[in-house]
Parts: structure tokens; C-alpha cells; sequence
């Protein structure tokens, strides 16, 4: 038996982009292409297969957007990225 545990279960449950807040820097779509594209305004917007996406790249994402339009939720609707 083996004393290394991995953990296999998602943190990330929902993903909202505040169209307000981008400004299309598309930082996010570089990082994880399968999660998020530009609109035809250049607004980031979520991909069907978003969630497809592992949680590390997924906010790496967020964390890599200059004005944190993206905002990632646990499976309690919690809040975990930007931190409050
Ligand atoms: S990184 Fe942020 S500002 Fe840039 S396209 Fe994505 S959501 Fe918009």
C-alpha cells in the first residue's frame, strides 16, 4: 500500500468572466485555450469544454488576467479566486 495520497477531486466548479472588467488582454486564452476565447467585440468568454480544463491551468488563467475578470467558484459557490 502506498502512503502517497493524490487528491482527484475539483475545486473549481464554476467560472464567471466579468465582461465589464475585460479588456481583452487575452492572456487567458493563451493559457488555457480550451477554457476561454475572444467574442467578436474581443470580450473573453467561456468554451463549452471549459471545464474540461484542470484546475491548476484554469487559474493560472484568472491569475494571469491584468484586471481579474475571471472569477472562480467552488462546488459551494464560494468564492476562490481573487480571494476576498
Ligand atoms: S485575460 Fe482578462 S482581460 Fe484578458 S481577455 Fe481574458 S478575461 Fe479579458
Amino acid at each position: 500500500m502506498s502512503d502517497t495520497t493524490i487528491d482527484t477531486k475539483r475545486k473549481i466548479h464554476k467560472i464567471v468572466i466579468v465582461r465589464e472588467a475585460c479588456i481583452s488582454a487575452a492572456t487567458c486564452v493563451v493559457i488555457a485555450p480550451v477554457a476561454f476565447e475572444l467574442d467578436k467585440d474581443s470580450i473573453a468568454i467561456l468554451r463549452p469544454q471549459a471545464m474540461e480544463m484542470d484546475d491548476a491551468t484554469l487559474l493560472m488563467a484568472a491569475q494571469s488576467c491584468p484586471t481579474q475578470a475571471i472569477l472562480l467558484f467552488d462546488e459551494n459557490d464560494k468564492q476562490i479566486f481573487p480571494a476576498l
